[in-house]
């Protein structure tokens, strides 16, 4: 069965993704932020399409857009169904795929699944998430995490950069705060969440390959930095007997970066991309250095391994140099690890569709399946995007691509429907 077209499935996509990107907040960029106007006419434009797919619309109470389809076939299993989404926000000066080639390519495949008269054991359920980035509120995937049923009420009492709280946006938007709480859903009912997300990285591009299956989503944790050493005259305190709390830092960045290196096998990351000296004035030596260090890697061991080798060689820096160096973690998301049955699903849908073996790779970044897996078992794929850029206006992914992305997955609910009936 490999009679379709990549190019009319793809031009489809794109064209309802062009659509997406016309909503935005300020004319010369794209910017769509939760809860504001922009969203609101997303959302709405997403139902409509929905609609249009022959699914079912509802908002929940984190304006989360779903779209539902029945199983065809009665039975125990009738209630249970399939969930499919990414995420309609954006960041400022945003590209146009990160998050809605997900979203359309869910409407696409339900609207093919209906037009080929396939029918399914379970029902499907295309997400629609509002806040994936955490631009505006200081707290990302409120959307995901509602769902998944793991939404803490105090993020309600946060606060945008003019002093609007999320419970004061969501009001505004019509939606109703008091039932967050209960808008979780059931694992029983669920076979699982699949999302279609560009790669956001360079691999496929390198590979020559369009799709990849994801393994997991990289385990994550980041950390505040304070470098305390001595502040004294850039003129008259000797080389020597000196306590520099940026020449430490400069020792400490390399180090990170080498034990980074050494991990390769564990795609171990850790990067410092702030920093900032005290008193910082260009004839005193620093007293204090504040940086950040953000580690991700495909286990928890892995990370927890990491940051155990970068604490201790900073005891060791700041021994030497007359300096303590404090690192406090500051948030910590484990990994989360795409179940083996979609993993399978996937990986055959992309054989089918493409005729080439499915690359594997791990997320770096992470997506709303990391608030899913809380709720479910959870499948990814990544699809190829120029240059590896995104969250840029550059961001590019081409035409072919999105139709073999949007075959993909209808292929794998075809399989994952064989797997459920077996
Ligand atoms: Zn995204």
């Amino acid at each position: 069965m490999s009679d379709f077209d990549p190019i009319a499935l793809g031009t489809r996509a794109q064209a309802m993704i062009e659509m997406l990107a016309s909503i935005s907040a300020d004319r010369e960029k794209l910017t769509r932020l939760y809860l504001t106007p922009e969203h609101r006419r997303a959302a709405d434009l997403v139902a409509d399409w929905m609609r249009s797919a022959g699914l079912t619309v509802r908002m929940d109470a984190a304006a989360t857009m779903h779209g539902c389809r029945p199983a065809s076939r009665e039975g125990a299993r009738s209630s249970r169904r399939l969930l499919i989404g990414s995420h309609i926000d954006s960041v400022i000066d945003a590209g146009k795929y990160d998050g809605t080639v997900g979203v359309v390519a869910g409407i696409l495949a339900a609207e093919e699944l209906q037009a080929r008269g396939i029918e399914l054991p379970f029902g499907l359920e295309i997400l629609a998430f509002g806040d994936e980035e955490g631009v505006r509120f200081p707290k990302t995937l409120i959307g995901s995490s509602t769902v998944a049923g793991t939404f803490e009420e105090s993020v309600l009492n946060m606060t945008d950069s003019a002093g609007e709280t999320v419970r004061n946006a969501l009001l505004h938007f019509g939606c109703d705060p008091a039932v967050l709480r209960s808008e979780g859903l059931q694992n029983a009912d669920i076979v699982g969440f699949l999302e279609v997300h560009i790669e956001q990285g360079p691999l496929l591009e390198r590979w020559n390959e369009p799709l990849g299956v994801v393994t997991a989503i990289a385990a994550q944790s980041r950390h505040r930095v304070r470098i305390t050493g001595e502040a004294g005259h850039a003129g008259t305190v000797p080389m020597a007997i000196r306590h520099d709390a940026v020449a430490a830092a400069a020792e400490f960045i390399a180090m990170v970066e080498e034990v980074a290196r050494n991990g390769v096998k564990n795609n171990l990351m850790a990067t410092v991309g702030e920093i900032s000296a005290l008193p910082g004035a260009v004839n005193v030596i620093a007293k204090e250095a504040h940086l950040s260090l953000d580690i991700r890697a495909s286990s928890d061991e892995a990370r927890a391994q990491a940051a155990e080798t970068i604490r201790g060689r900073s005891r060791q820096i700041g021994a030497r140099r007359g300096v303590v160096i404090g690192i406090e973690t500051v948030h910590q998301k484990p990994v989360a690890v795409c179940a083996p049955r979609f993993r399978k699903a996937l990986a055959s849908a992309i054989e089918a569709v493409t005729s080439r073996k499915a690359p594997e790779l791990i997320s770096g970044a992470g997506h709303d399946g990391l608030a899913m897996a809380h709720l479910t078992d959870i499948g990814m794929i990544f699809v190829r995007c120029r240059g590896g850029i995104s969250h840029s206006p550059f961001e590019h992914v081409a035409i072919a691509d999105l139709g073999l992305a949007v075959e993909t997955l209808i292929r794998a609910i075809v399989e994952i429907a064989r797997e459920e009936a077996a």
